[in-house]
């Protein structure tokens, strides 16, 4: 459920600080360390998932949460109406250097597409 080895779930676990925007039984939210915009949020499940290569239809309700807590967190952070990012990075390729889940919510700038 919970890997002693991985980052994130440390710090769901509260054994790593973080600037928490958002916690529930099965979702925290927080600043990412290194924000690549003036709103930089990271989104994840307390439990373990590698990345959304692991999830499957019995995940669609934390999936569901995820985005739920993405909404209101890009309300709170003033960048719903303007419109924001949200993205996971998947794999070697897609720039994914945490290998627990999570979405990246980017926003208070205008952001290029496609990404690089
Ligand atoms: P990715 O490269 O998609 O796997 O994203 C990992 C993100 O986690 C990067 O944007 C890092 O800046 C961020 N990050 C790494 N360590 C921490 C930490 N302790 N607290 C907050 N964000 C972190
Ligand atoms: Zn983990």
């Amino acid at each position: 459920m919970s890997d002693a080895n991985c980052l994130f779930c440390r710090l769901a676990a509260g054994e790593i600080a973080a600037d928490r925007l958002h916690e529930d039984d099965e979702v925290v939210a927080f600043r990412d360390i290194n924000p690549q915009a003036p709103v930089h949020v990271l989104l994840i499940p307390r439990r373990h998932v590698a990345s959304a290569l692991d999830l499957g239809e019995s995940e669609g309700s934390l999936l569901g949460r995820l985005f739920g807590v993405a909404a209101e967190v890009a309300h709170r952070e003033g960048v719903a109406a303007n419109g924001f990012r949200l993205v996971t990075n998947i794999g070697q390729n897609g720039g994914q250097s945490v290998n627990h889940l999570h979405f990246h919510l980017l926003g208070g700038r205008r952001l290029s597409w496609p990404p690089g």
